[in-house]
């Protein structure tokens, strides 16, 4: 099988790259490298001992992108191309309709022009909000709150109303949780442009001196110890979530969304503290303001993708922190 991944040089994308080279999959990778390096996709290669055939294009580029089902005979997509900032959404919106949305409608045209009717599709936990029940079934309320979330509540239903139109499409739609750690040689990870966005890359950037402190967004929830709960999921547990994906919509084909996380919330200072002990160092924080937006509790029931997929999240949080610690020290900026 020869997979497609766009945004193959990403941070997920490129630990599934890893997960489907070590399947014996062919790769071919396409990334516009706006927020990602080249250097990625060369660790994949000397981590697996595999080649990707990887193109520096944008996905919006439709005549780039037909180009490349014209010279590789693409069996299936992941599709991770996107952008993923929240607050940056808010900003730019426009930037983020665009480029996900119409990238998602060109990528789905040149795979219809060429037959490629298997995709497999990141969506996020994102498109549930506030959640209204807890742990989150995928049939819960959808409502997404930022440009960002709408993106990828919007792309769902476009894929739900092509599958409807015409069932020969196959889709697999998996709402990641909160993704977290680095492969275990350390040579690929979460590089963030600029100062990270989220939890556990910013206690990394504190732990290896780029960052003073950890600013908690808050420790008055209604959670025990005050501090956010969210569903961690290791990113090699998840690249393996895609495998199985793209297995079930081989096997048993059609539309179907899947909850990808581990079920199990973690706080913020739970998540510190796991990171203490993975580093052997404090790690200096304060307690700041909520973050605008931020939910006080987000888990997932996983248990439609073990029943379906036969997958379940493996690796624990002090897993997390260890591989996360791992990757940050040994590439203290990063790719750079
Ligand atoms: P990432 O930014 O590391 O990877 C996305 C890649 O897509 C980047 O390498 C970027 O350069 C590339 N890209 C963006 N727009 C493109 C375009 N128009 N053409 C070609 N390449 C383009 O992000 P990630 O964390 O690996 O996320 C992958 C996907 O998973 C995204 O769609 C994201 O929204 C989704 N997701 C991520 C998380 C998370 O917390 N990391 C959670 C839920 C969902
Ligand atoms: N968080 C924090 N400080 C940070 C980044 C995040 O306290 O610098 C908290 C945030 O309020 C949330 C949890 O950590 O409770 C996870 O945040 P992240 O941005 O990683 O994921 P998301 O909120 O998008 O699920």
């Amino acid at each position: 099988m020869k997979i497609l991944v766009t945004g193959g040089a990403g941070y997920i994308g490129s630990h599934t790259c890893v997960a489907l080279l070590e399947h014996g999959w062919d790769v071919v990778a396409v990334d516009n490298l706006l927020n990602s390096s080249r250097e990625s996709i060369k660790r994949v290669e000397r981590i697996t001992g595999g080649r990707i055939h990887f193109y520096q294009i944008d996905i919006l580029n439709k005549p780039a992108l037909a180009n490349i089902f014209r010279q590789h005979k693409i069996d299936a997509v992941i599709h991770f191309a996107g952008l993923k900032a929240v607050g940056e959404s808010v900003e730019i919106p426009f930037q983020y309709y665009h480029n996900n949305i119409t990238g998602t409608l060109i990528l789905l045209d040149v795979m219809k022009e060429n037959n490629v009717r298997h995709l497999v599709f990141s969506s996020s936990a994102t498109v549930y909000g506030d959640p209204d029940r807890l742990p989150i079934q995928e049939d819960s309320r959808l409502c997404a709150t930022n440009p960002y979330g709408r993106t990828k509540l919007f792309i769902e239903e476009i894929l739900k109303d092509i599958h409807s139109s015409d069932n020969s499409w196959n889709f697999a739609l998996l709402r990641y949780f909160n993704p977290v750690g680095a492969h275990e040689t350390g040579q690929i990870g979460e590089d963030p442009l600029g100062p990270p966005n989220n939890l556990l890359p910013y206690i990394a950037q504190v732990a290896v001196g780029r960052m003073p402190h950890l600013n908690i967004f808050g420790n008055d929830y209604d959670t025990p110890d005050g501090t956010g709960i969210r569903d961690y999921i290791h990113v090699v547990d998840l690249a393996d979530g895609h495998l199985k994906a793209l297995s079930k919509i081989f096997t048993n084909p059609g539309i179907a969304v899947y909850n990808l996380g581990s079920g199990r919330g973690h706080s913020v200072m739970e998540m510190l503290h796991a990171f203490e002990k993975a580093c052997e160092k404090k790690i200096p924080f304060k307690i700041a303001p909520r973050r605008p937006g931020d939910v006080a509790s987000c888990y997932a029931d996983p248990s439609k993708a073990e029943k379906e997929l036969g997958w379940k999240a493996l690796k624990s949080i002090d897993d997390m922190c260890k591989d996360t610690w791992n990757w940050q020290r040994i590439n203290p900026n990063g790719y750079k």
